[in-house]
């Protein structure tokens, strides 16, 4: 008998053929493997009929640990008389089809022995294989075979092509295979002087304990290191450097005993920071070290992922800051060039090219939930199933932590985190991004999703490129996209939304950001909203918090922001303006991130944002040693939850103690969105409650919204596979479209 068996998933560049290979000739069939394009991978085996179906189910059971099976195929036919079974070359010819490169994937355990057994490999920084290394981030084009990738420029010596030949080798057919005779060599450049090798990485050692300021190349950009040291100091140069007073920094600890030393953890928060995507994970603080994370009351951990790092640690025995390099606003830096214009006392760098950057990812244990802030390096670009029909859509994103979106055959694929694409650089890296992730999906659009805000860059690259190429162009509502992205994950048809976060274009002109939303994916319609408060300054009053309070409170509040008046730029007058504006008609907002900071400003835990969330984010950090002294019963009317008289309330008892009001305040705002929230599932019948936006990510609200919900016998349901906040609207923005162009 012969099968033809095709395979989708992630099965190309994980040791799949080899895979193959080893069960086919152990069950004593024939044929071939092969990888095919973009397209999966096919079979044929042919053999005894038993020995077939042993070798389907081993296909399933026993793949090797980083592939994913998404579909089986298979047909039965009559034998060809192959003689022997071969992995063959890979077709050049890229089909239409789902399957795609995996992701960045950390070194693993086997290359870590071969770091200290193997000679060709000992202390090599660059030891991966086909279970490990990077993939997305070198890859120019599919397929993915050494000669795309930028490893094109290291020729192989004769004992890897060896490995790289031999089927039974770990590093058979490893597209990233490399040792100390053939592969990326490492250097240290200290001013004028630069050491080649590990003599280079010993000297990078030695300036880091001396406190110096190191960039180390990494797998999708540079980070820039230094030692966390009790005292700070070094980190406090670091902030000097960069210009960022408060933003924390990501850090990485040795080892799982060194993050225990630093910060509490959790099975699954262990679990996650051990697993081949090493993601960053904050983690609440055990110890301070100051000036990481400043005011907040958790740290940013990662563990090693790259030889390298593991190299670093070997003599370094305390956790170092390890933050993207990037000037503000910028995306990180991935090139020699740039590297040196940010002025760090030495470079750590390899001579093989990044060819697309690709931040850590960082997530954030919620309750029992994971939830992703970032979703880039060990992710993308590994697709996310998709039920039903789909079309091929591009989605553009917001403005804040854009990522973009390509839905395809079933599969929506999420591009890594690009930033706030706001400056030219970051616009180009965005664009650049969406050319190089349609070149890998090989597809064609149909449609193109952005958001309603007419004057965000994304929406005017969307509008150009529906232009030239006469294609469907949806425009989705922020938080309508916010909610979608939540069904689409869990497959819901209809739900009741609660969208929190900082800002989204209204249909009524106003800036949205408290809502509750009647949704099915392709439609919603606005139930209720927290209360409108005017913005005086529009923009002004994200940046300086007390401006905000100025508009929900009135008047009442003059004194106190005259009190304060050193925090305005124009002291004040600039006080007496603000003022001015809130008597005529301006911009108003429901955004629950601009509540929670006004919040933050009157109980005078900040005063300035210097960095997206800063108000909301300390005032959590407060809010988690109080406790709800206030009672305040939620009150709604006609669909809008009011919160002046929260605001008042607070304001009346603000000599009491921070962390209690803190913490009523944000009880006030949890309860009264979950209790309108549940009414409105009642009355209209529906079981599921979904909540999404950047607020959501605020564990108290969270879970106490989590709790209601489920206490009344209702589903509650949060993004896990994308970001709750904008980095996933792209997802729900494609999500919105596909439901719209099956309509049409
Ligand atoms: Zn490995
Ligand atoms: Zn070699
Ligand atoms: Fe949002």
């Amino acid at each position: 008998m012969l099968a033809k068996i095709k395979v989708n998933g992630i099965v190309q560049g994980v040791g799949f053929r080899p895979f193959v290979y080893r069960i086919a000739t152990h069950l004593n069939l024939k044929g071939y493997v092969l990888n095919l394009g973009d397209a999966g991978v096919e079979i044929e085996v042919e053999g005894e009929e038993k020995k077939i179906y042993e070798f389907i189910d081993l296909l399933k059971k026993k793949k090797p640990s980083l592939a994913k099976i998404d579909e089986i195929k298979t047909e039965f036919g009559r034998e060809k008389g192959y003689r022997k079974f071969e992995i063959k070359k890979s077709i050049d010819k890229i089909e239409e089809g789902v399957s795609i490169i995996p992701p960045d994937i950390a070194i693993c355990d086997k290359c870590i022995e071969d770091m200290k057994k193997q000679e060709r490999r000992f202390n090599y920084f660059f030891t991966t294989c086909t279970n490990c290394g990077p993939r997305y981030t070198i890859i120019k084009k599919l397929p993915y075979d050494r000669q795309n990738t930028t490893m094109n420029e290291f020729e192989m010596c004769v004992d890897c092509y060896n490995e790289y030949t031999n089927p039974s080798d770990r590093r058979y057919h490893a597209q990233t295979i490399a040792c100390k005779n053939c592969g990326p060599q490492i250097f240290l450049k200290d001013g004028s002087k630069i050491f080649e090798g590990e003599y280079g990485i010993k000297k990078a050692i030695n300036l880091i304990k001396k406190g110096k300021i190191v960039a180390i190349k990494g797998i999708g950009g540079y980070h820039l290191a230094c030692i966390a040291d009790e005292k700070g100091e070094h980190v406090k140069k670091l902030r000097e450097l960069l210009g960022r007073p408060q933003k924390p920094f990501a850090l990485m600890a040795k080892d799982i005993e060194m993050v225990k030393e630093i910060a509490f953890i959790n099975k699954y928060e262990e679990e996650i920071l051990k697993s081949h995507i090493r993601p960053i994970v904050l983690l609440e603080k055990r110890r301070e070290l100051p000036y990481v994370a400043p005011l907040l009351h958790n740290y940013g951990i990662m563990l090693p992922y790259t030889g390298l790092h593991l190299l670093l640690f070997e003599e370094i025995d305390m956790p170092l800051v390890m933050t993207s390099a990037n000037l503000p606003g910028k995306p990180i830096i991935y090139n020699e060039e740039d590297i040196e214009k940010i002025g760090a006392d030495a470079i750590l760098f390899y001579n093989r090219k990044i060819w697309q950057r690709s931040d850590d990812s960082i997530l954030r244990y919620v309750g029992k939930n994971a939830l992703l802030i970032r979703r880039s390096r060990g992710y993308v670009p590994s697709g996310i199933k998709v039920d039903g029909k789909t079309y091929a859509i591009l989605g553009v994103g917001a403005e804040e932590n854009v990522s973009a979106c390509i839905l395809n055959r079933g599969y929506a694929f999420l591009s890594q985190y690009i930033g706030h694409v706001n400056k030219i650089e970051t616009f180009e890296f965005f664009e650049d991004t969406i050319q190089h992730m349609k070149k890998l999906i090989n597809v064609d659009f149909e449609a193109i999703a952005c958001d309603m805000h007419p004057s965000f860059l994304t929406t005017k690259y969307a509008e150009e490129i529906s232009a030239e190429r006469e294609l469907p162009l949806f425009r989705v509502q922020h938080h309508h996209a916010h909610i979608a992205k939540v069904m689409a994950e869990h497959n819901l048809n209809e739900s009741i939304g609660i969208a929190i976060d900082g800002m989204g274009y209204g249909e009524d002109g106003n800036i949205w950001g408290g809502e509750i939303l009647y949704c099915s994916i392709g439609e919603y319609k606005r139930l209720g909203h927290l209360e409108y408060h005017k913005m005086p300054g529009g923009d002004l009053a994200t940046k300086y918090p007390l401006r905000m309070l100025a508009g929900i409170m009135g008047e009442n509040v003059y004194d106190f922001l005259s009190e304060r008046k050193e925090v305005f730029p124009h002291g004040e007058k600039e006080i007496e303006i603000v003022f001015k504006m809130i008597k005529n008609p301006s911009i108003k907002t429901s955004s629950c991130g601009r509540l929670l900071d006004a919040i933050s400003a009157l109980l005078d835990i900040c005063h300035f944002m210097n960095y997206e969330g800063e108000p909301a984010l300390k005032l959590e950090s407060i809010a988690r040693k109080g406790r709800n002294i206030l009672e305040i019963e939620p009150l709604i009317k006609n669909g809008v939850i009011y919160t002046k008289n929260m605001v008042e309330e607070i304001f009346e008892n603000r000599n009491g103690k921070r962390e209690n009001l803190a913490y009523s305040a944000e009880e006030y705002i949890a309860k009264s969105l979950a209790q309108m929230a549940i009414e409105k599932a009642e009355e209209k019948d529906i079981e599921n409650i979904v909540i999404a936006g950047g607020c959501a990510y605020n564990e108290h609200i969270n879970l106490r919204i989590r709790e209601m919900v489920e206490n009344s016998a209702l589903n509650f349901f949060v993004n896990s596979k994308v970001p709750c906040g904008d980095g996933g609207i792209s997802f729900g923005q494609v999500m919105v479209a596909n439901e719209k162009m099956k309509k049409s």
